[in-house]
């Protein structure tokens, strides 16, 4: 066989910095493992299997004896550098990609209970979180609490209790509800539950739970991660000790993976979803702001807006108001819908985080699955529509949404 013309060769290593790195930096460096064709862009891994030098260099593999990657439910190299990326960016210790945010939703809760455990969560959540909490679990014997997350008193009486995992969703979906994470968390660790957080609506940019108090974070990183629209997929974030008590088990062996590819696009979204973050929740402050001054608008819901019942908190545990808000039409679904159909810029879709302004009604779609009289308890009445701000410039989203009315 001829020489190989390509210039394969190892390396040569570079120090790491000696001096401590803004999220920003980790959010284009951390993780990159360049392979010995010294790419400058992540490589694409799209491969099940591994080799092995030798059956001995296999078996130690297997053993766990030397480092070495083995099959594809449990590692890959190009999901190995987006999960060490969003952990340098969350603060945390681990990072597990799963092929959607409900799988991680579902594992990250899934392989900490047994039949006979206890669970609270704060009732505002997204529909599929809800069947897992109120359908799936239950049949294998585990008992699910429900509270209203802004009450504190509630927190506490349901968390005087003996209780194996707490879950909230801060914000929530649609109705944009903030839960007192640090609040939360504190009386949780007093009867020994580990705090999970759904931290979708705020991402790693807005809000970083684990700093507030919580044990792991949950994303469906089909929104703000991706943010365009791409992939589905989800990540579990937390400690070591959690890792390999609870979860590592769990996913190696029921298999909730993420995709190569999908890991890959998701590197590269990573790299601008600060920038893409902090534009559209920029933009989405000036759209409430103009929202909440419109008579055909009953409420916006945003907790960037003073009018917020979670202001005060919001202020104190995010850093900006977000991407997403929730609308109250006073003509109810009618009025509603109708103002859906006269947009001409924004869509209709029920995805969020997006860089296209998408507009949602919960009540019909995404929050069909929840019975209409729990729906009423969460306030999703037939004329709340959500709508999710993107990249397009903030004046033309406010010319749209004012030639609708
Ligand atoms: C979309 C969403 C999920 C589910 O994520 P998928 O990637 O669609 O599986 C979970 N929680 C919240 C708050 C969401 O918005």
């Amino acid at each position: 066989m001829s020489k190989r013309p390509w210039g394969y060769q190892p390396l040569p290593e570079r120090p790491d910095p000696t001096w401590p790195l803004h999220s920003q930096t980790h959010a284009v460096r951390a993780g990159l493992a360049r392979s010995g064709f010294g790419e400058t862009s992540e490589a694409l891994y799209l491969n099940s299997g591994f080799t092995y030098a030798s059956a001995e260099q296999a078996a130690q593999s297997f053993g766990d004896e030397i480092d070495h990657f083995v099959y594809g439910r449990f590692a890959n190299p190009t999901i190995a550098m987006f999960e060490e990326r969003l952990a340098a960016i969350e603060g945390a210790e681990f990072c597990v990609g799963t092929g959607s945010g409900m799988s991680a939703i579902f594992a990250s809760i899934a392989c900490m209970v047994k039949s006979g455990d206890h669970i609270v969560a704060a009732a505002a959540m997204f529909s599929s979180c809800y069947v897992i909490l109120t359908e799936i679990l239950p049949k294998w014997g585990v008992t699910v609490e429900m509270v209203d997350g802004s009450n504190a008193e509630q927190w506490a009486a349901a968390l005087s209790k003996p209780t194996k995992v707490v879950f909230i969703e801060s914000p929530s979906n649609p109705m944009l509800e903030i839960v007192d994470i640090r609040m939360v968390s504190d009386l949780a660790h007093k009867v020994g539950a580990t705090v999970i957080v759904d931290n979708v609506m705020a991402s790693p940019i807005l809000q970083k739970p684990l700093a507030l108090g919580a044990d792991v974070v949950m994303y469906s990183a089909t929104k703000h991660i991706d943010g365009q629209g791409r992939v589905l997929a989800g990540a579990i974030l937390g400690s070591n000790s959690y890792l390999q008590e609870h979860l590592s088990q769990f996913v190696r062996h029921t298999g909730p993976s993420l995709s190569p590819f999908n890991a890959w696009v998701l590197l590269k979204s990573l790299e601008t979803m600060s920038m893409r973050v902090e534009q559209m929740s920029n933009s989405a402050q000036k759209v409430a702001e103009f929202l909440e001054s419109r008579s055909e608008i009953k409420t916006v819901l945003y907790p960037g807006l003073k009018s917020h019942p979670g202001y005060e908190v919001a202020q104190k545990q995010m850093t900006a108001g977000g991407t997403t808000m929730g609308l109250e039409f006073a003509g109810g679904q009618a009025a509603a819908f109708k103002f859906m159909n006269a947009l001409r810029v924004i869509d209709i879709s029920n995805n969020l985080g997006d860089s296209k302004s998408l507009i949602t009604h919960p009540a019909s779609s995404t929050h069909r699955r929840i019975p209409p009289e729990v729906r009423a308890e969460m306030g999703i009445t037939d004329g709340i529509l959500r709508l999710s701000v993107g990249l397009e410039h903030s004046s033309d989203l406010l010319k749209d949404l004012e030639q609708a009315f």
